[in-house]
């Protein structure tokens, strides 16, 4: 009895630990570089400081790992190879832009480091331990193997506009367009951030998501962040008229009561997914607002990403295809250029 629960226990290591590493090696990819690209002089490692926010401590780590822990943070692993290999090069253009010091000064929260793991701040990023656990023993290794392909077969590689490093804005899903990025955040135009149609966004879980909201709350938080608004407190839904939608369809502008506001003035207040929203009054007076969806719509959506990839599309498409006009160069390329 015992000696075949001995077998048994062998039987289920082979099974669930060593054949899918077998399998998994044995897939064909090569860590070996591509003897297509031609080799340029050794780049050297580029190391990040990282603050890593929920531990409260800055980390060094070579640039390449710390972009493998934000695509695992950011993308479910399950996405398609090339949707992955996007977000990379999204990941690796926003540190690197933030190394060159292009988005402002952020490192009042950073404690002198280049960048942190918070997603609403900078970008997610996570341990490959608490990514593997989370995934469990069954799909782990395969997916953090998966993560590294995406990041070693970009390496290095980062987007460019214009010959400058962009502003890689991302979000989860759109609503059929993305959006401008002036319609989103006070500021000029951006050329290659601008509203393009995009398909797959429905299959994102909560694509459209419903939320009743007490009349009573709705007003309690307008009027905590509007002192002097005057609405019809006893039929709120009477006193709301949404002015017009933005290019990506998204709510540009909205009037509740006596005061305008935009529709991510909105969407912030309430914590909603998204700025596409519409609003309806429910039987006891309350509102409904639902919402289709998620994130600020602007740059790359990550679930469209996934689509387009399905659809055979590689990464360097799905970049070009979120984000006119740029193209996609090497940070060794970039820094030979920027010393000419
Ligand atoms: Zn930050």
């Amino acid at each position: 009895m015992m000696k075949n629960f001995v077998y048994y226990a062998l039987l289920m290591v082979l099974v669930v630990i060593i054949l899918p590493l077998i399998i998994v090696r044995g897939c064909g990819y090569s860590e070996e570089s591509d003897p297509s690209i031609p080799d340029k002089k050794p780049v050297e490692e580029v190391k990040i400081n990282v603050y890593i926010t929920s531990e409260d401590q800055v980390r060094e780590m070579p640039l390449e790992e710390y972009v493998k822990g934000v695509v695992a943070a950011e993308m479910p692993a399950q996405f398609e190879l090339e949707a992955l290999k996007a977000q990379a090069i999204a990941a690796r253009t926003y540190v690197y832009g933030r190394l060159k010091g292009l988005y402002g000064s952020k490192n009042d929260v950073h404690k002198g480091a280049d960048i942190c793991t918070d997603h609403a701040h900078c970008q997610a990023w996570k341990k490959k331990e608490d990514a593997m656990r989370n995934w469990g023993i069954f799909t782990a290794y395969s997916n953090w193997r998966k993560i590294e392909r995406a990041v070693k077969e970009t390496k290095d590689m980062i987007i460019v506009y214009n010959g400058k490093v962009i502003n890689p804005l991302f979000h989860a899903s759109s609503c059929g367009r993305t959006e401008n990025v002036e319609d989103v955040w006070e500021g000029k135009p951006v050329d290659y951030l601008r509203s393009v149609p995009t398909n797959g966004d429905e299959e994102s879980p909560n694509y459209i998501c419903s939320t009743v909201f007490k009349t009573e709350d709705v007003i309690a938080i307008l009027k905590n962040e509007y002192p002097d608004i005057e609405c019809n407190e006893k039929d709120l839904f009477s006193d709301i008229e949404i002015i017009d939608y933005t290019e990506g369809g998204r709510v540009k502008n909205i009037r509740i009561g006596n005061i305008n506001l935009k529709g991510t003035d909105v969407r912030k207040l309430l914590s909603l997914r998204s700025a596409k929203f519409t609003i309806e009054k429910v039987d006891d007076g309350n509102i409904k607002i639902t919402t289709t969806g998620h994130g600020h719509g602007v740059g790359m959506s990550q679930w469209g990403a996934n689509y387009l990839a399905k659809k055979g599309g590689a990464c360097e498409e799905i970049i070009k295809y979120y984000y006119l006009g740029v193209e996609i160069t090497k940070i060794s390329e970039y820094e030979q250029k920027e010393n000419i």
